[in-house]
């Protein structure tokens, strides 16, 4: 394909601005051009084709089935950016919320922060949620520096430890390390969850903290969470727990009821915001009472009936400009209230569903180190493949060419030719009864001929590429 500047000839436009009518403002000289900048001069219909094609060559939520693990690649209702496009959100200009005489301005904004991150915390457990985080491990480094800040506060300077299961989001851990903590990894058990007396031995007075994903990256819910919590606050060690993938347990039950202090959540992966493409992201933080005075401000808060904003007494200070990424909360407000408490519950309820049944129908003919039930997303493993030769890798390649995404691969790290697939609870039976049959029809070739599953995809505008080069000489002219 063409570069879209290939596609340029002189003097072709796509718009043509009226004459000037105001006076002309001039940039003082070191700021102009000598010449002028080489920018594509094309057509409109050149430019639409142009980005519809690039478009295409994507694999999208929209167009294809995507059951990319830990990743949530979910539907996200439209209802959800419509409400966004409100003019009202979308041309309100951040700084009218900087001096109080502007806030009347502002009101409707305020009470939707205000309430989405009421809702989040009744949803979680938990007293008081930021919305300010722009991604979930921008909310994991906002919690751990939120623990850091209670122990500052506490005097307990010998605390330098975070303990994470080595089940964990790879996020964790370099969460924990920016914030100027060291890791102590934990190993699984034999059943994927976190080993408690492992735990047990490496838990001491320097703890400042514990990371738990939950469910982990297994798919499977921390069985001993209320023992660990438990052991934690006997050293003043603080419970934090990865929310990301909150469509496992929405509506079951609450990190803040099981002990965590501190959580956060992912609104692009749970809340029907924007995944592809990175976002832009939102990963609120929830925090019980023990945080509550740390908070990142400012806080929106209800003054009688008016809103208005105010720093967190020992505030860690803005993580983000502003409130975050805004119109994200926006479109996670609409979708909480158009689900109402039944639609939250049976997001996890289908959510779970979904990813036994993937599990049940394809864990004979690829490998499933876990016996428990999974949660919102099944770890299987291409080993029995991998014996004719045929890798994980493999797999998600062939996939391709049937139109559906892989899904993760080589992680978790902790089981042999890992495939983590979470269906998520939007897709239809029909949607996952491919999947399953294409897996199914994917494992039966692996037994006879493995050479076409090594060569593909085939249909894809690209083959293999050398991942490390391609990321470093990105060559988009293909
Ligand atoms: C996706 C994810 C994260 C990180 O979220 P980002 O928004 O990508 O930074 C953290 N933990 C878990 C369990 C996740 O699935």
């Amino acid at each position: 394909m063409q570069l879209i500047f290939e596609k340029s000839r002189k003097g072709r436009r796509a718009i043509r601005l009226d004459a000037l009518d105001v006076p002309e403002a001039t940039l003082p000289k070191e700021l102009q051009r000598k010449e002028a900048s080489a920018l594509p001069e094309v057509g409109e219909l050149d430019v639409v084709r142009h980005f519809t094609h690039l478009s295409k060559r994507n694999f999208s939520i929209d167009a294809n089935f995507y059951p990319l693990g830990s990743c949530t690649m979910k539907y996200n209702p439209k209802m959800a950016e419509a409400v966004a496009s409100n003019p009202g959100f979308m041309n309100l200009h951040p700084h009218l919320s900087s001096a109080e005489a502007y806030w009347p301005t502002c009101q409707g904004a305020f009470m939707l922060m205000h309430d989405l991150a009421g809702l989040l915390a009744e949803i979680a457990g938990m007293k008081e949620v930021t919305l300010q985080p722009i991604a979930g491990a921008h909310g994991e480094l906002t919690g751990t520096l939120l623990i850091a800040a209670y122990h500052r506060d506490k005097g307990n300077t010998h605390k330098d430890t975070i303990i994470i299961p080595d089940s964990a989001h790879g996020t964790n851990p370099a969460s924990a390390a920016l914030a100027g903590y060291k890791v102590v990894e934990v190993p699984s058990d034999k059943d994927g969850t976190i080993h408690i007396e492992k735990f047990r031995e490496v838990l001491n007075d320097k703890v400042a903290g514990i990371m738990l994903t939950c469910p982990n990256t297994h798919g499977l819910f921390e069985k001993d969470i209320r023992a660990i919590a438990d052991a934690a606050h006997e050293v003043d060690a603080l419970l934090y727990y990865d929310g990301a993938n909150l469509n496992a347990i929405m509506g079951r039950s609450r990190p803040g009821d099981m002990g965590f202090d501190v959580m956060h959540f992912n609104l692009h992966k749970t809340f029907a915001t924007p995944h592809g493409m990175g976002g832009p992201g939102s990963g609120p933080v929830g925090v019980g009472e023990r945080l509550q005075p740390f908070l990142p401000g400012p806080q929106v808060v209800k003054e009688g009936d008016s809103y208005g904003l105010r720093m967190p007494e020992k505030s860690i200070g803005p993580m983000a400009a502003f409130f975050g990424n805004f119109m994200m909360a926006v479109r996670a407000y609409a979708y909480i209230r158009l689900l109402g408490s039944e639609g939250l519950c049976s997001v996890s309820n289908h959510a779970v569903l979904h990813a036994n049944y993937i599990d049940t129908r394809l864990k004979e003919a690829f490998g499933n180190p876990f016996i428990s039930r999974c949660m919102h997303e099944c770890v299987l493993s291409a080993a029995p493949q991998s014996k004719n030769g045929v890798r994980a890798v493999d797999i998600a390649k062939t996939l391709l060419d049937y139109g559906m995404h892989a899904p993760t691969v080589y992680f978790p790290m902790t089981v042999k030719e890992s495939m983590m697939i979470e269906p998520t609870e939007t897709e239809s039976k029909e949607t996952m009864d491919r999947f399953c049959e294409v897996m199914l029809e994917l494992a039966e070739q692996a037994k006879k001929d493995p050479e076409p599953l090594q060569h593909a995809p085939r249909t894809m505008p690209v083959g293999r590429l050398d991942e490390v080069r391609a990321a470093k000489e990105l060559n988009c002219s293909f």
